[in-house]
């Protein structure tokens, strides 16, 4: 930001000289700048001033000396698995897997953290934050997490327990057994989610308890207590956490 403050008033008093096209700047006219680089530059007497100017924010400087993670995901709708790999210049030394959010290389956590093998495949546990450290034969370490949660857009519609919605389940519980209760029964696909699953919408926390005839795919029915706010509730598309 301090960067384009700067910048905003070297062009009202300055020339703005852009590398391909140049664009004149003028005290008090307003330039829009598309590139993410370019040039600026002023005459002083007989000198030229140039000034090369990036609006790119800098991007953190990674740290080289420390091993390199990759996690590939095998997600199905039963397991959730994963091959982490770990490369570096002199050799991995330790590598180690922890369910649950490390912040920083020398957390405790990390004695208790499960070790495991690059290229090997593990499966998670679903809807958890996975941690990794990765220490090389010099030392120097790295961790990075990922989630084992799906994230995905659905089609939410709504239902309640009438008899129009219901059909011949009318006055059944859910295909779970448990009882339907507004704000938190889904209607799912099962080859989609799993059923007794929790599912997230919106930060909201939902269980996958039921069923229907029309919920197939990446399709939701959201349980309501009435007819008239499931009406109201219509149909959105909005993304699900599974
Ligand atoms: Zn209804």
């Amino acid at each position: 930001m301090k960067r384009i403050k700067k910048l905003s008033v070297v062009l009202v008093t300055m020339i703005l000289v852009s590398a391909k096209n140049p664009v004149w700047a003028e005290d008090k006219t307003s330039v829009e700048i598309t590139d993410e680089e370019f040039t600026v530059g002023y005459t002083d007497g007989d000198s030229r001033i140039d000034s090369e100017i990036s609006l790119k924010k800098e991007k953190k400087k990674k740290d080289k000396a420390a091993p390199k993670i990759v996690v590939k995901k095998y997600y199905t709708n039963k397991k959730r698995r994963v091959r982490i790999y770990a490369k570096d210049k002199s050799g991995v030394a330790v590598l180690k897997l922890y369910r649950g959010r490390v912040t920083s290389k020398n957390s405790p956590k990390w004695k208790k953290a499960r070790k495991i093998k690059s290229g090997r495949r593990y499966t998670l546990k679903k809807n958890s934050i996975y941690s990794i450290y990765a220490k090389d034969t010099a030392g120097n370490v790295r961790i990075k997490r990922f989630s084992s949660a799906k994230r995905k857009t659905f089609r939410i519609t709504a239902y309640c327990g009438c008899r129009l919605c219901n059909g011949r389940w009318y006055g059944q519980p859910t295909k779970s057994g448990r009882k339907a209760i507004a704000g938190k029964t889904l209607a799912v696909d099962p080859n989609i989610i799993n059923l007794g699953d929790h599912v997230k919408i919106k930060g909201h926390n939902f269980r996958a308890d039921d069923t229907g005839s029309a919920i197939k795919n990446y399709r939701i029915d959201m349980y309501f207590n009435s007819h008239t706010t499931g009406n109201r509730w219509g149909v959105k598309y909005l993304k699900v956490i599974y």
